[in-house]
């Protein structure tokens, strides 16, 4: 299951080089070649799909767990304060490489990453509503 036009499905493969530092059955992890801090790295499932919705459960599963292994080693290997791991679906979310990914992002106090939205006070009622579409 994989897409000769998908970038991450060439690096699986080994067509496109990468420098990949874990491998199993099922997923490859790589480091990011334009890391938002050091140590930013990859994790994806070697079977090819497009996004979180999109893969198999199972797949997203193995790739969380290699992502919890890798923020650990970011912490203690890396000496980071904190990690932020996360998947970005669709270009609405800021999604540019169309085969699932998670980003393992090592943080560090004062790297002056921001995040990509400012918190604001919310509706309450919108957000009861919102809770009741999300649990239809
Ligand atoms: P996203 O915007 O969530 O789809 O993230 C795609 C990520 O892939 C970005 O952080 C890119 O820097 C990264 N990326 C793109 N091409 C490569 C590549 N050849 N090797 C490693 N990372 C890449
Ligand atoms: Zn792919």
């Amino acid at each position: 299951m994989s897409n000769d036009q998908c970038l991450f499905c060439l690096i699986v493969s080994g067509d496109i080089p990468a420098t990949v530092i874990h491998e199993d059955e099922t997923t490859l992890a790589f480091m990011d070649i334009s890391p938002a801090t050091r140590g930013h790295c990859l994790v994806v499932p070697k079977n090819h799909a497009a996004d979180i919705v999109e893969a198999d459960p199972a797949d997203v599963a193995a790739c969380a767990t290699v992502a919890q292994a890798l923020a650990d080693r970011a912490l203690v290997n890396l000496g980071a304060d904190g990690v932020a791991v996360t998947s970005f679906c669709r270009p609405a979310a800021g999604q540019t490489v169309f085969h699932l990914h998670f980003h393992v992002i090592p943080r560090y106090e004062g790297d002056g990453l921001v995040l990509p939205w400012i918190p604001t006070q919310g509706d309450s009622e919108d957000i009861a509503q919102a809770a009741k579409e999300l649990t239809r």
